[in-house]
């Protein structure tokens, strides 16, 4: 019996703390092996990770200060050409 090898479900269960950080130095080193000789962990480790990011990327930049500037002078401008134009 080899005690160093992982399944697949002992990776599936490891994997949000594997991607937290969270697991210790030897288990990580057994995930990792694991992601490399397992397409389908490789997968859906890459997929979670991306989402997870995504997730994070919204909660810090609801929506990015200068994003907020452009709009609001967007805005701005149309108000005022409209004014112009009403005006004459
Ligand atoms: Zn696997």
């Amino acid at each position: 019996m080899q005690s160093s090898m992982i399944t697949c479900k002992d990776f599936l269960r490891e994997l949000s703390d594997y991607l937290d950080d969270a697991t210790d130095p030897a288990l990580r080193a057994e995930l990792e092996k694991h992601i490399n000789e397992c397409p389908n962990c490789w997968v859906v480790t890459d997929t979670t990770r991306k989402t997870i990011q995504v997730y994070k990327g919204m909660d810090l930049h609801p929506l990015p200060e200068a994003v907020h500037h452009k709009l609001m002078n967007a805005l701005a401008q149309r108000a005022a050409q409209k004014q112009a134009k009403s005006g004459s």
